[in-house]
């Protein structure tokens, strides 16, 4: 190997934005359908996962409250960040009811079980350990419902699935029963009154103004600001436990409470949070938006959103990054190692692009 030429080099998979041609789109769609529904059978669970109670149908639980999802929509409508990275294989628009749903729990425990964070009022103020337990609760029934799904949809593949989709689900069945741990303590702190030490905020705002998108979510970054490294998704051990964070951004009442929290037993975020921590305001809401829109699928953006943010270079490429790489080195280890090393780099927050910063008043969706 001549001088000039690299030892390794690693390309990263972005989510392409697919144009399919319309007939070929319905054949997808029409088969994705079946194969869904058996996944759907598949997936259902027999309990409630909060009460324990048999059943039969299962109540459209929202992750992010409806109240919020109203403050942003219009006509009932929301973007999806497909409206971010393009193509027609995904909706780029969805309504209210189907916007970030899961069905694991009764109508019961819906409705009562969530009552205090389903209050408007309730987000104005930092938020009671109870609080906090429930928005993990739902994170996690969210995550537990897809994971559900996913597995559902390998056994409905059966024959049909490959080898690298077998493995994710090995490592999804693992990442699941984690969940599920959580899910309990999330639970038990969502539905007491008495604090909690289970979780730690790690920050909480109140903008007195209504932004324009709207989420909720448990995300896994790979690293800090500088690249120091936070979870390892490519560490194929069964024994090694990635630990989320959840970050909301959730309208209500004509402002927008913005938190940022994780389980107290979460030891990565050390460093994360110092070099947070010494961040301007600014700077730290703009951060916030990097790290939802570089880790998560699932934001849902309001239509007033103008083009100029919408076809934002910087706002889409965060929308389609995603781990995967390709490439090659001189051995298997060596192209480990680089691949991980890129990753590092490339999803140090200080790197990634600076997207518009939506959390700032000037998006605010009276200005717009
Ligand atoms: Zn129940």
């Amino acid at each position: 190997m001549s001088e000039n030429e690299p030892d390794a080099i690693s390309f990263r998979q972005d989510f392409p934005a697919l144009d399919i041609p319309s007939e070929e789109l319905i054949g997808y769609k029409r088969t994705m359908s079946e194969f869904n529904k058996t996944a759907k059978t598949e997936a259902k669970p027999d309990s409630c996962y909060i009460c324990g109670k048999p059943m039969t149908s299962f109540c459209n639980s929202h992750t992010i409250p409806q109240y919020c999802l109203k403050e942003i929509d219009v006509d009932g409508k929301l973007l999806t960040t497909a409206a971010l990275i393009g193509g027609n294989l995904i909706d780029s628009e969805v309504g209210i009811a189907g916007a970030a749903t899961f069905k694991r729990v009764c109508r019961q425990c819906d409705s009562e079980y969530f009552k205090l964070y389903e209050t408007p009022e309730t987000l104005l103020s930092e938020p009671t350990s109870q609080v906090l337990g429930q928005i993990a609760a739902k994170n996690l029934l969210r995550e537990i419902s897809k994971g559900r799904l996913e597995l559902g949809l390998h056994t409905a593949l059966g024959e049909r699935s490959n080898p690298e989709f077998d493995t994710m689900m090995a490592v999804r069945a693992v990442d699941m029963k984690e969940d599920e741990k959580a899910f309990k303590t999330a639970v038990r702190v969502g539905g007491s009154e008495k604090p909690s030490k289970a979780y730690h905020l790690v920050y909480y705002k109140l903008l007195p103004y209504v932004v324009p998108f709207a989420f909720q979510q448990m995300i896994s970054p790979m690293a800090d600001f500088n690249g120091g490294l936070i979870n390892n998704s490519y560490n194929p051990s069964t024994n090694y436990k990635m630990e989320p964070i959840h970050i909301c951004i959730l309208p209500s009442k004509g402002a927008t409470a913005v938190l940022m929290f994780r389980s107290e037993n979460a030891n990565r975020y050390r460093k994360f949070e110092q070099q947070f921590r010494s961040l301007s305001e600014q700077a730290k809401l703009l951060s916030i938006v990097k790290l939802v829109f570089a880790y998560s699928e699932d934001v849902l953006l309001s239509k007033k959103l103008p083009q100029s943010v919408l076809k934002n270079e910087e706002l889409t490429y965060l929308a389609r990054m995603n781990h995967n790489y390709f490439g090659f080195a001189n051995s298997p280890n060596d192209y480990k190692k680089h691949i991980y090393e890129t990753a590092l780099e490339d999803h140090a927050i200080n790197n990634l692009p600076d997207p518009p910063n939506l959390l700032l008043e000037e998006y605010a969706l009276g200005n717009l």
